[in-house]
């Protein structure tokens, strides 16, 4: 089976994270299939020597290397970088049959029987049904379909309406067109230029249509939870889905559990974060540690360093001019995880409204 992988791609660390876990649980339900992982020259050396661990393959991309055509895509929308990273995945010739999996996926059970599955296999995004989520999906490298995909970007992949500045296929995304920092599972970024590819998922093959427990995003847990309770046990792939990904919570080994508010669905229901976590801690952790990396070990995210980036941003860039959102609007976007951490909900502003509070 060398001839088929498991595929996954993280431009920096905090995704490298994600791929690590999702690599070790591919390895630990015994995958007989290779494991590669793009990644992007964000990626310290460090953190790349430990994916060498647990990759066969580490690939390094850079769309501003690559042939013309992909500089050429670039040229023409630039909102599309990250986009265009992904579909890297179809220039790895090497194999003749890959499952790309986002990296904020991880595997509870062994999955290879997806690699009977033809491209393109996918399960349904659980948002718009009639499209399939790009976090799963079973694919032919090639290098024609790279270059019709890269064409197909700059040609017609606009999904955006040009007078409201929106996505127009019902994306959790409502703010304005530029700048565009698209949440990545938006319609409009490669989810909507896959689906819109390979227009014919939604009608013609159910072979193409992978069960939802292929790819069940952890919000359906709490969302759709006697669903869950019914199905759930079934589960193989659990998706983080999302703006908060689980190495952004605080986890707690004694109690081998995550720390949050209780007003956060996912920590009320915190069963495969912290399946994530432990995962983490027990195969990851000591690798991070063997080359000196593990300084937020228990800790998704480190405050002082939050702090301390977003005082110096204060300090060193002149204010920006904040788009003025009702409050109706930005309370909608804060519940659907699109906070602006940078700009109005950032770290000094709430810190700002509970003092103003205490006073
Ligand atoms: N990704 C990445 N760096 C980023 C954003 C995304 O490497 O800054 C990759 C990563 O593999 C990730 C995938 O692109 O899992 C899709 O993004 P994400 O999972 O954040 O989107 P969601 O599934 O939440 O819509
Ligand atoms: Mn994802």
């Amino acid at each position: 089976m060398a001839d088929q992988s498991f595929v996954t791609l993280a431009t920096n660390d905090s995704y490298v994270k994600g791929a690590l876990v999702l690599g070790s649980s591919l390895q630990q339900h015994r995958t007989t299939r290779k494991l590669t992982a793009l990644i992007t020259p964000q990626v310290s050396d460090s953190m790349r020597e430990v994916l060498e661990k647990v990759f066969h393959e580490v690939i390094l991309v850079n769309i501003l290397d690559s042939g013309d055509s992909a500089h050429l895509a670039l040229m023409k929308r630039p909102e599309l970088g990250v986009t265009l990273t992904k579909l890297h995945c179809w220039e790895l010739t090497q194999f003749s049959k890959c499952v790309f999996m986002d990296a904020d996926t991880m595997v509870l059970s062994n999955i290879d029987e997806l690699f009977e599955r033809e491209e393109l296999s996918a399960a349904p995004d659980p948002g718009w049904p009639d499209c399939f989520n790009s976090g799963v999906f079973v694919y032919r490298p090639s290098i024609e379909t790279y270059n019709q995909l890269l064409q197909f970007a700059t040609e017609k992949g606009s999904f955006d309406d040009p007078i409201i500045g929106r996505c127009i296929l019902g994306c959790r995304f409502k703010g304005p067109l530029s700048p565009a920092p698209r949440p990545w599972s938006c319609i409009c970024a490669d989810q909507g230029l896959l689906n819109t590819f390979f227009s014919s998922w939604a009608t013609t093959d159910m072979n193409k249509h992978l069960p939802f427990i292929y790819n069940l995003s952890s919000t359906s847990v709490y969302s759709y939870l006697p669903a869950f309770k019914a199905f759930g046990a079934n589960t193989k792939v659990v998706h983080f889905l999302g703006s908060t990904k689980p190495w952004n919570y605080t986890y707690d080994s004694k109690t081998k559990s995550i720390k949050g508010n209780m007003d956060d669905p996912k920590v009320v229901h915190p069963e495969f974060l912290n399946m994530w976590w432990d995962t983490y801690m027990t195969n990851i952790l000591p690798l991070l540690e063997q080359h000196g990396i593990a300084k937020e070990a228990t800790t998704g995210v480190n405050m002082a360093e939050v702090t301390e980036a977003v005082s110096h941003m204060s300090v060193s860039t002149p204010s920006p001019v904040l788009p003025t959102i009702s409050s109706e609007e930005r309370k909608e976007r804060w519940e659907q995880g699109q906070a602006d951490y940078m700009g109005m909900d950032s770290f000094d502003n709430i810190k700002k409204k509970l003092d103003s509070y205490l006073q």
